[in-house]
């Protein structure tokens, strides 16, 4: 299917010739000497394109203090190769935009071309981003990298009109192309640019742009933005997709490195240059108004997205790894704030130190990885049962940390003897069938309740570890209070 396809583009008379302008200037582009007044002299012949020129090299996307008035300065203006792009640009999209609009009818050909126009301006503005110097092959690539899309309307119009209408993105297009025909429109584009006789670095873009693969290594390419700039233009077309921007911001960060912020930028090149670009081509893409929608809504997803990453971030600098109890760092810093509030606004704090009995042994028994699973599962049953405000923090070894802001003495012992009894309900089976399970001692100290004030934090700590020690002493499976006379521990 694939090579019979392949070979029906090479003689398919459904498909546009290209103009004689069109021809010559890819003479040019593929000629090692070509000079600005050849070039002058081909543009010249065709007026229309002349005059797009000339408009180009007087826009705002070329800030030149010198306005152009015939082609040869503004040749000279953009440059050989710039001029061969941007023209090359103009005089495809005028004849191919005839003929999709011929074959695939009006609505089809104008969403084809505002995507290939985005995605030809994203091109660019991803270029200047990473500093890639070539912004007008990166703009002809990006806007010919789908045209294997049209030469497949071409060649097999009804067949793959079923496919195209039925594709949820253009990723599955591309995926549905190849389980039906054995080809996609990445592969078709490129023999068709080929055929024509394009420069290839435009048909290698096509082709590889559409390469899922985000691993490569090395510095980012043409095809690397021309691939990115697809995902941009979708996202203008179907703003509001907070999934879309995410996988948008994955691919962006993993192909070129760019995080939220320069996508930021991008849309905002991209919104810039809309207008001019829309006039050029003498084709309307978005309103004002989208566009300003479209601007402050990326604003707010990614200044989300970026909260979330920061979250996430600080989560893991936070967590304990094994557990996910928060660890020491966090409790040295959270606990003394928590004294202080308390202290300060008069409500009570409770903390418990939590140790784990004759640990040790289990470990010798049964081995560290049994002795992990353990503590896994005791802060599973510890989790289940406290509140999003009560802090769980390892403060090492087998040994834990409950902060239970705002609590008094009397709902914490609720609370820590239910813990106790989940925890004594942790049930671990062994290879050998065996059940085992744990217990643990726990000591408390209570701040601003029953007449408790500490004078700081570590005193607190003290008095809470002052109070497991007790504990353990008293036999280990037991809660303790701390109060101002420990010697006459208070057993529940
Ligand atoms: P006690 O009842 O007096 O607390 O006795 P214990 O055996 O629990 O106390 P000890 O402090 O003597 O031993 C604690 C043990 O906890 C020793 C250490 O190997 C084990 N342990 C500490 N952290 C981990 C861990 O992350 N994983 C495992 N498997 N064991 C750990
Ligand atoms: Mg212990
Ligand atoms: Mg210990």
């Amino acid at each position: 299917m694939k090579e019979n396809l392949i070979q029906q583009l090479r003689f398919c008379s459904a498909l546009p010739s290209l103009p004689s302008v069109a021809l010559k200037i890819i003479d040019l582009a593929n000629s090692a000497d070509t000079d600005m007044i050849q070039i002058s002299h081909y543009i010249s012949l065709d007026p229309a394109l002349t005059a797009k020129i000339l408009k180009t090299a007087n826009s705002p996307l070329y800030k030149s203090r010198r306005t152009s008035s015939n082609i040869r300065q503004a040749v000279c203006v953009l440059g050989t190769h710039a001029v061969i792009s941007i023209a090359l640009s103009f005089s495809l999209t005028r004849t191919l935009m005839q003929h999709t609009e011929s074959s695939i009818g009006k609505t089809s050909s104008d969403l084809f071309w505002r995507r290939s126009i985005i995605a030809a301006l994203a091109s660019k503005a991803l270029g200047s981003k990473i500093n890639l110097k070539l912004a007008d092959d990166l703009f002809l690539a990006g806007l010919l990298q789908d045209i294997g899309i049209p030469a497949f309307f071409s060649i097999i119009p009804e067949a793959y009109a079923k496919i195209y209408s039925s594709a949820l993105s253009h990723d599955a297009l591309l995926q549905a192309e190849y389980e039906a025909f054995g080809t996609g429109h990445d592969e078709l584009g490129y023999t068709l640019l080929k055929r024509w006789n394009l420069p290839s670095y435009v048909a290698i873009a096509c082709m590889t742009s559409h390469n899922q693969s985000s691993t490569q290594k090395g510095e980012p390419t043409i095809a690397d933005c021309v691939a990115a700039s697809g995902y941009i233009a979708d996202y203008f077309l179907n703003p509001g997709d907070t999934e879309k921007i995410a996988q948008l911001m994955t691919r962006l960060y993993a192909r070129l490195n760019l995080d939220g912020q320069s996508l930021l930028n991008i849309i905002e090149k991209i919104k810039d240059e809309l207008r001019t670009i829309e006039e050029l081509f003498e084709f309307s893409i978005c309103s004002e108004n989208e566009l300003n929608a479209l601007m402050l809504e990326a604003q707010e997803l990614l200044s989300i997205q970026s909260l979330v990453k920061i979250r996430d971030l600080e989560d893991k600098t936070q967590r304990d790894g094994l557990t996910g109890a928060h660890n020491r760092a966090f409790f040295d810093s959270v606990f003394e704030r928590e004294f202080i509030f308390s202290t300060q606004h008069s409500t009570p704090l409770t903390i418990a130190m939590i140790d784990v009995d004759h640990f040790k042994k289990v470990n010798d028994n049964h081995g560290h990885v049994v002795g992990d699973a353990l503590l896994i599962a005791l802060v599973r049953a510890i989790f289940g049962q406290i509140r999003q405000d009560d802090l769980l923090c390892r403060y090492g070894g087998e040994e834990f940390v409950l902060i239970l802001p705002g609590t008094p003495i009397a709902s914490a012992r609720k609370l820590l003897i239910r813990l106790k009894n989940s925890i004594e309900a942790i049930s671990y089976k062994l290879d050998s069938e065996e059940h085992i399970g744990i217990t643990v001692s726990m000591g408390i100290a209570t701040n601003l309740d029953k007449g408790n004030i500490f004078t700081s934090h570590d005193n607190m700590l003290e008095a809470a570890d002052l109070a497991l020690y007790a504990s353990k002493h008293a036999g280990r499976n037991k809660i303790v209070e701390w109060d101002h006379a420990l010697s006459m521990q208070n057993q529940i």
